[in-house]
């Protein structure tokens, strides 16, 4: 037996809180089911294993298929996460994949000073299905967070464990569902686990406590097409919208051809949207000035963001639109990195240095 660190066996939270791990086959279609991982409990001795944290399920009432779940969900889920916190040494999250990125990126923004792990986990398959990937899923993140090497919000999938606020849902089908096109894994769960420490964020002071979300803020996510119109824009952008995650094209192009569409983004601006511009490449970040459809972007106010992803930034505005900032913090802080979200310099250290090809000389 490994045994753990200090000669205590941790204690894990396990919040269910829904997704097909815990799915049956109903009428229509696979549908959230408490009793799914009760039986699974109950006939899966490994459990009690001693290399296994012991570890608590507290299930959120009623299960949801993630694709129901609201901000009012993340935020509840936080203050779970807060009020349980002193009864636990980390806390795994049974989640549906489909907005599993969206929850843990709002997780990071809204948990101040987490000094353990949060791990969310789901499944492709459910947890009855013969071939079902939530069975190593549940066990691996439960010694995953007894280890406690990764005190953030984090998500483990496949094999690999990634900063929640980096992942994105790549594949609908694929047991490597979550990919961090930004980022490294934090960790490889193989025949040894192997964290990459030095990405590792540092453990918050603790207590772990709650950013408050005083209301609702209306946030919009604009993903632009060939043809977009003004029109269609406008409609988008009008009252009482107060912020929007543009996924341009690229290195953060838009079609700046268009002067009505400009202008549209431009009134939106003056009128006090926040706008921020992320790609929607998986890799890669937003460099404005790299084409002239970008500066177009640059010269109107159209804040970049960098290298978040459309989850990191949505969920980013809505928190501190949300915490009642006023406008140009909000414009400051999405410019910043909080919670491991963005890689702000443009060549992040380790990054191989882009060389410029020689000028063509006649
Ligand atoms: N629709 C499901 C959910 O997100 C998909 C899944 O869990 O894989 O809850």
């Amino acid at each position: 037996m490994r045994g753990w660190a200090g000669g205590r066996r941790p204690k894990v939270a396990v919040l269910h809180l829904g997704g097909t791990i815990g799915m049956s086959l109903s009428a229509v279609g696979w549908v959230p089911d408490p009793a799914v991982l009760t039986r699974f409990l109950e006939s899966t001795p490994l459990l009690s294993h001693p290399d296994v944290p012991d570890f608590e399920v507290i299930r959120q009432e009623p299960l949801l298929d993630s694709s129901n779940s609201r901000p009012a969900d993340w935020v509840q889920l936080a203050t779970n996460i807060v009020a349980y916190s002193p009864r636990f040494d980390a806390f795994v999250v049974l989640h549906g994949t489909d907005t599993m990125a969206y929850t843990a990126s709002a997780l990071s923004f809204l948990l101040e000073g987490l000094d353990k792990p949060v791990i969310l986990t789901g499944a492709q398959l459910s947890l009855e299905h013969v071939l079902s990937d939530g069975r190593d899923h549940l066990l691996t993140a439960l010694v995953l967070a007894g280890m406690a090497q990764v005190p953030e919000v984090s998500i483990l999938f496949g094999d690999v464990l990634l900063r929640g606020n980096r992942a994105q849902k790549v594949s609908n089908d694929e047991f490597m569902a979550f990919e961090s096109g930004n980022l490294a894994p934090l960790a490889y769960v193989g025949a040894r686990i192997k964290v990459n420490s030095h990405l590792v964020r540092k453990a918050g002071p603790g207590p772990v406590r709650l950013r408050p979300l005083i209301r609702s803020p209306e946030v919009v996510a604009l993903r632009l097409f060939p043809g977009i119109t003004a029109q269609l824009m406008a409609r988008m952008l009008a009252e009482p919208t107060e912020g929007v995650v543009l996924a341009t094209y690229g290195t953060g192009n838009f079609p700046s051809n268009d002067q009505a569409l400009l202008a549209v983004l431009a009134q939106a601006i003056e009128r006090g949207v926040v706008v921020v511009n992320i790609s929607q490449c998986h890799r890669g970040r937003v460099e404005q000035s790299t084409y002239g459809t970008g500066t177009a972007l640059d010269r109107i106010g159209v804040i970049s963001g960098a290298d978040m992803t459309a989850e990191a930034a949505l969920t980013k505005l809505y928190c501190l639109l949300g915490q009642g900032l006023d406008r140009v913090t909000v414009k400051r802080l999405m410019t910043q990195d909080l919670a491991g979200e963005m890689t702000p310099e443009r060549v992040a250290p380790g990054t191989p240095v882009v060389m410029s090809l020689p000028a063509v000389t006649d």
